[in-house]
């Protein structure tokens, strides 16, 4: 196992698949720039062999989760091979996927026969309109409901739906989709806005606070916390007092939860990145197509991680930032 300089182990990679998106969410790809963005191309993005290795060493030095993510991971080919050879590393407990949804009915089933344990499906909206207008693009919220229930019929559950509340945009949505998943077995995590890339633009005054979230639903249902489940789990946790479900906060900008971020990310062309906050990573693609051995690899992530110094968010606004930083979409949420 390795620590950081901060003592923190790692424990999860995140993989990003691809840097290409179905959605254009306006927090995240904002369409003015995305439409007209140079996607890497297919020699850029790491092959489904190199990932598998490099997830293997990571597997090897700490990690016992793994995410797919990216920009959208089911936009990226036959997605599934890769989750096959993937949950076939021993070590791995938690091999996940978050996506926006949009093909996932037709593919939960083949994800879940390959080894997918679950996924995490993103929603900020349960009326169409807002829908529409957070992801800027013409979807129904039907689809990504009906994907819900596909995904649990696939065995792909309990679904994590992540729902971020931009001021402004959406927080008219709070108390629908907490009714919404109310009684579900499905757990509802509101996302604060966070600064992350530097296309969207975004302002402190359009976050609304996980206190103030918790405010409106527990004006309408009485709420109560709800112990975190492990270490560094990053959503805190509040049960519905009549038992009739889950819901949960990631307050990355009011409360942050740095000291407990045990989270490494792999760019779509094989960067490592310690921290969503990030301008740049540590390139893993050349050394690799030059012919590293595993060794070399091994200690490259050796070294990264024992470098890390990063708790951005706890410092937010009193340290100066990478400028560009990377986007949400490039390193994977
Ligand atoms: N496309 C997939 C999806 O949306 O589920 C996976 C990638 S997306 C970048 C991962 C997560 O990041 C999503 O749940 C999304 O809502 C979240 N996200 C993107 N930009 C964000 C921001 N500025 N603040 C908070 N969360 C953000
Ligand atoms: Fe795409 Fe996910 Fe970003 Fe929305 S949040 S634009 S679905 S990558
Ligand atoms: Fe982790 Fe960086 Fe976010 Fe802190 S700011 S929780 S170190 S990704």
């Amino acid at each position: 196992m390795v620590n950081d300089t901060l003592n923190r182990p790692m424990r999860d990679l995140r993989i990003s698949v691809t840097d290409r998106c179905s959605f254009r969410c306006v927090y995240c790809m904002p369409r003015e720039i995305y439409d007209n963005h140079e996607y890497l191309s297919r020699t850029d993005i790491l092959t489904y062999g190199e990932i598998d290795r490099l997830a293997r060493i990571a597997v090897e030095l700490g990690v016992v989760k793994v995410r797919l993510t990216g920009g959208e991971p089911l936009l990226r080919r036959q997605v599934g091979t890769l989750v096959g050879s993937l949950s076939g590393i021993a070590g791995i407990d938690d091999l996940a996927m978050t996506t926006n949804a949009l093909q996932l009915s037709k593919m939960a089933e083949s994800l879940s026969d390959a080894g997918l344990d679950r996924v995490t499906i993103s929603l900020d909206a349960i009326d169409d309109d807002r829908f529409r207008a957070m992801i800027d693009t013409d979807v129904s919220v039907s689809v990504v409901l009906d994907a819900i229930e596909d995904a649990v019929a696939a065995g792909l559950g309990p679904i994590k739906i992540n729902a971020v509340v931009r001021k402004g945009w959406n927080e008219d949505q709070i108390l629908p989709l907490a009714e919404y998943f109310r009684q579900t077995n499905h757990i509802l995590r509101f996302i604060e806005y966070m600064d992350v890339g530097t296309t969207n633009q975004w302002k402190l005054d359009e976050v609304v606070t996980s206190a103030q979230i918790a405010q409106i639903v527990g004006s309408r249902w009485a709420i109560e916390p709800v112990d975190a489940s492990y270490r560094g789990e990053v959503a805190t946790r509040m049960r519905y007092s009549d038992g009739e479900g889950e819901i949960g906060f990631i307050s990355s900008v009011s409360q942050p939860f740095c000291g407990s971020c045990t989270r490494l990310r792999l760019s779509a062309e094989g960067s490592l990145y310690t921290c969503l906050f990030a301008g740049t990573g540590t390139d893993l693609r050349g050394p690799m197509r030059a012919g590293a051995t595993d060794a070399d690899l091994t200690q490259i992530f050796i070294d990264v991680w024992n470098n890390r110094d990063d708790r951005y968010s706890e410092l937010r606004g009193g340290v100066a930032l990478p400028n560009p930083k990377v986007e949400m979409s490039y390193i994977g949420g």
